[in-house]
C-alpha cells in the first residue's frame, strides 16, 4: 500500500512511522523547510530555541513507552522546570507533580530521528488533491504526485478543510476555527535574570507563558535566553504586530514579572497562525472519509498537545488499513 501523508508534524510523522512498521510505503509532504511543525525549534543564540511546543507530557501508556525508548537513545530528557505562576501582580512558586519532557538537543529531535529522508518532500505546499483510482496531489509550485492508495491529512483543521473540496461530508466534520494563534518571542539577555524561576504560567497579562529555554537539558547557548508566548486573545487582536514591537513588549513583561531590568541583546519572533487548541470546542477524534481512502488527523482530534498529536497519528495509521 502506498500512502501519502500531507503534513510532517508530530501527528504525520507518528502516523507514517507506524505505517512503515506495518509494511506500507509512505511518502510525506510538508510546506515547511523541515519536519516537526509546531514541535520544531529554530537555530539561534548558539543553539536551538523552542518557539512552539515547550515541553510534553506522557500520560498514555503507549506514548510513555515510546518516550522511554527515546530517553534510552538520549533523544528526550525530563525537564525539571522550576515552575512559578504570576497572577494579580504576584509571582509565586507553583510546583506540581506533572513530569515534563523535552527533546534533546532541541524539541524536534525525537521526531526527526530515524526518518527515511528520501521519503520526505519539504518546501512543498499541497494545494489540491483528487481521487481517481488513486490519489493525485497538486503542489503550489506546479509539481504533481500520484499513485497513492490512501491519503492522510495530518494538518491543522483550517488547512485540512481547504483541501477537502471533493468530500463535502468530511469537510463539514472539520472544526475549522479550533486552533488559536500565538505570537512567540525569544529574548537573549546580556545578564541572567536573578530569580530561581525557570518557567512561569502567567494570568491576566498579554503573555501567558514565560520560560528559560537555555535552562532546558542539553541546550547549547551563548547567553541566557527566554521564550515568551502571548496569549490567544492578544495574539488574535495583534495578528499583524511587528516583531520589533512585540520584542519590546516581551522585554517589558519579563521585567515586570521578575521586578528587575532586563537588557536584550537579540530577539527572535515566530507567529503561529494555528497554534493552540481551543479546548471548549471538544475533540472530534480522527476523521475518516466515507467516500474515499482518506483520514484526517492532528493534535486537535484528541484535544491538542504533542502527546495527543502522536496518539492521533497512531490512530490514523490504524484507520488507513480500514479505509
Ligand atoms: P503541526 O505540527 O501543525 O503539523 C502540521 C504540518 O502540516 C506542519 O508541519 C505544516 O508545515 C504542514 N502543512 C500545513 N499545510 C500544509 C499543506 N497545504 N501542504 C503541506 N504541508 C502543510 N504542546 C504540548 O504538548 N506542550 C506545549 O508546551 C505546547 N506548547 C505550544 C506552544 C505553541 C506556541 C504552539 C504553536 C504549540 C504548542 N503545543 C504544545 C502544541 C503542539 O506543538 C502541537 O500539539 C503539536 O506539535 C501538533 O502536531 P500536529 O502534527 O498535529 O500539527
Amino acid at each position: 500500500m502506498r500512502v501519502a501523508i500531507v503534513g510532517a508534524g508530530v501527528a504525520g510523522l507518528s502516523c507514517g512511522q507506524a505505517l512503515l512498521s506495518a509494511g506500507a510505503e509512505v511518502h510525506w509532504f510538508d510546506k515547511g523547510r523541515a519536519t516537526a511543525g509546531r514541535a520544531s525549534a529554530k537555530r539561534a543564540f548558539g543553539g536551538h530555541v523552542d518557539l512552539g511546543a515547550q515541553y510534553f507530557t506522557a500520560r498514555h501508556v503507549a506514548f510513555r513507552e515510546q518516550v522511554e525508548r527515546w530517553q534510552q537513545q538520549q533523544l528526550v530528557a525530563p525537564w525539571p522546570a522550576k515552575l512559578y505562576s504570576f497572577a494579580e501582580g504576584h509571582l509565586q512558586p507553583s510546583a506540581d507533580d506533572i513530569k515534563r519532557y523535552v527533546g534533546l538537543p532541541a524539541m524536534h529531535s525525537p521526531w526527526r530521528s530515524g526518518l527515511p529522508e528520501q521519503a520526505i518532500t519539504l518546501s512543498c505546499r499541497i494545494q489540491a488533491m483528487s481521487y481517481q483510482q488513486g490519489w493525485q496531489l497538486q503542489a503550489e509550485d506546479g509539481r504533481s504526485f500520484s499513485g497513492f492508495d490512501a491519503l492522510v491529512l495530518a494538518l491543522p483543521p483550517a488547512q485540512a478543510s481547504e483541501l477537502l473540496t471533493q468530500d463535502e461530508d468530511l469537510r463539514q466534520q472539520v472544526p475549522v476555527s479550533m486552533l488559536q494563534p500565538c505570537h512567540a518571542i525569544a529574548l537573549a539577555l546580556s545578564e541572567p535574570i536573578a530569580h530561581p524561576a525557570t518557567a512561569v504560567f502567567v494570568k491576566d497579562r498579554p503573555v501567558s507563558w514565560v520560560a528559560c529555554n537555555s535552562d532546558k537539558p542539553g541546550r547549547q547557548s551563548d547567553s541566557q535566553h527566554w521564550v515568551l508566548h502571548f496569549n490567544p486573545e492578544f495574539s488574535q487582536q495583534q495578528l499583524a504586530a511587528r516583531a520589533d514591537e512585540l520584542s519590546l513588549l516581551a522585554q517589558a513583561e519579563l521585567s515586570l514579572l521578575f521586578q528587575q531590568d532586563v537588557l536584550v541583546t537579540q530577539s527572535l519572533h515566530q507567529r503561529w497562525l494555528y497554534a493552540i487548541v481551543d479546548a471548549e470546542q471538544g475533540a472530534p477524534g480522527v476523521l475518516i472519509s466515507r467516500r474515499f481512502p482518506c483520514v484526517v488527523a492532528g493534535d486537535w482530534c484528541l484535544g491538542g498537545r504533542v502527546e495527543n498529536a502522536w496518539l492521533a497519528g497512531q490512530q490514523a495509521a490504524k484507520a488507513v488499513f480500514h479505509v
